[in-house]
């Protein structure tokens, strides 16, 4: 026997790519053109680095306490990690241990599954109807735990809140988690939900929206026991996720209002009135309620133009997987570098 039989083998997630070069259009990750809020900028400058000779709170106090009074939650309510993606591995870690599937699109965000593969946990793929909308029917069968992201990725469509509470009406026995990493681009939070439902998750980020995917902040909302269930296992797993400058600067992002909705509203500003110019071309796409809009062309195969988009330095995401292959994932950025793009995808199409 080799000691390679016993080794835990994983398919990783791919992230999308980091170039190395300038000058590209970086439509390709869901980050926010714009930089973070002065406030941030304000902290950075006034950070005291020798405190970094100390560990930080394990606790993520201060973070937390801010948190608690923007979105007005008590502080034994809220759970914070190295970005969503952490706070997201803890849960499934954390609520989904039942021999019974667990249940999610079968277009959405590809950590799932490999965080279902990384810790055993069973799970079943439901698939979106034709107009990638979730049926909430296929839901109520019997299951180990429930994740969605609303508005949906990479389709971008929200979903209302009456469909998240039937969800959550129809599995009260299991886990469920809504992950809202770009629900202020659109759509109604499911937070108010969270008194209502002991099992329910709320997961956001600090990654899309408050431009700060750099400084890997995400944050969940739920009931006090479930919040205890996560820092049960995240204090079995590692005690300090927050480094000093993440709870301080994540801190201060909450302190300029102004700024996030301003940015918020430029990027939906933009999304609009990109959606027009993209269907001129050909284009067709489900209505986005985020940062991104999920196209394909009428006639042009979505690897041709992810290709000639490149080579003209404008960088979007594509996969290659079932009912999407010819689908372009593009990421809403300024108004000039979405001129650009639609400049380049006139002479493609
Ligand atoms: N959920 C969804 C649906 C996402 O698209 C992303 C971004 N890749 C994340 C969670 C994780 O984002 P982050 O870890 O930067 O908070």
């Amino acid at each position: 026997m080799s000691w390679e039989e016993n080794v835990r083998k994983v398919v990783p997630y791919t992230p999308g790519e980091q170039p190395k070069i300038n000058n590209i259009i970086k439509l390709n990750t869901n980050e926010c053109p714009y930089p973070p809020a002065p406030s941030v900028k304000r902290a950075m400058d006034s950070f005291e680095y020798e405190t970094l000779r100390l560990y930080p709170d394990p606790n993520s106090g201060s973070l937390i306490s801010a948190l608690s009074d923007y979105y007005n939650v008590p502080s034994d309510q809220i759970f914070v990690g190295v970005g969503s993606d952490d706070v997201l591995s803890m849960a499934f870690l954390t609520f989904f241990n039942s021999d019974k599937p667990i249940l999610f699109p079968d277009i959405t965000y590809s950590f799932y599954d490999v965080w279902a593969d990384l810790y055993k946990i069973p799970y079943k793929q439901i698939p979106l109807d034709e107009d990638f909308r979730i049926k909430k029917e296929d839901y109520y069968i019997e299951n180990g735990g429930v994740i969605f992201p609303n508005p949906n990725a990479p389709t971008g469509l929200v979903e209302d809140l009456d469909m998240v509470e039937d969800i959550l009406q129809n599995n009260n026995e299991v886990v469920v988690i809504v992950d809202e990493a770009y629900i202020d681009f659109g759509g109604k939070s499911a937070l108010p939900l969270i008194d209502k439902y002991e099992n329910l998750l709320v997961v956001q980020t600090f990654s899309k929206s408050r431009a700060m995917a750099g400084m890997r902040i995400g944050f969940a909302f739920g009931s006090k026991k479930l919040i205890g269930y996560l820092n049960d296992a995240k204090f079995s797993f590692n005690s300090y996720t927050m480094n000093r400058p993440s709870l301080e600067l994540g801190a201060a992002t909450l302190a300029d209002k102004e700024y996030f909705n301003e940015t918020c509203s430029r990027i939906i500003a933009t999304r609009e009135r990109v959606k027009p110019l993209l269907a001129e071309l050909g284009f067709v796409f489900p209505d986005s309620s985020s940062n991104f809009i999920f196209a394909k062309h009428k006639t042009v195969s979505g690897k041709k133009i992810f290709e000639e988009l490149r080579s003209r330095g404008i960088i979007v995401r594509r996969w290659d997987l079932p009912r999407i292959s010819e689908y372009l994932r593009i990421t809403i950025g300024t108004d000039e570098q979405m001129d650009t793009l639609i400049s380049a995808l006139k002479e493609i199409v």
